[in-house]
């Protein structure tokens, strides 16, 4: 299973990400932070499948795009912790991996 060998913070603003396979990811944190899988942040869904949206509040929090820590969660994710003080975001791999071809959509 592909899994990062290496997480590195870079100038304070990039996540990158070294897999195992050698490939690189590179993160914004800002990104990073609004792909959040917390459901607090993401919504959670009902048995239905509705997502059920947390009310978005739209004022810059001071921290809230400065990464603190990245500690890993058994061998399968990361668990981020945030300068506003938010740190229930469990980033698996597979998440990871997900989001890495959304950017690379996103930016051509
Ligand atoms: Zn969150």
């Amino acid at each position: 299973m592909t899994h990062p060998t290496g997480l590195k913070l870079i100038d304070g603003r990039d996540l990158r990400i070294t897999w195992n396979d050698g490939h690189i990811t590179h993160v914004p944190l800002q990104h990073f932070r609004d792909k959040c899988p917390c459901a607090g942040c993401q919504g959670e869904s009902d048995i239905f499948g509705a997502i059920k949206k947390p009310m978005q509040l739209q004022i810059a929090i001071p921290g809230k795009y400065d990464l603190k820590s990245l500690s890993p969660v058994g061998n399968y994710a990361v668990a981020a912790v945030w300068g506003d003080g938010h740190d229930s975001g469990i980033y698996t791999w597979e998440y990871l991996l997900d989001m890495e071809k959304r950017i690379e959509r996103a930016q051509p």
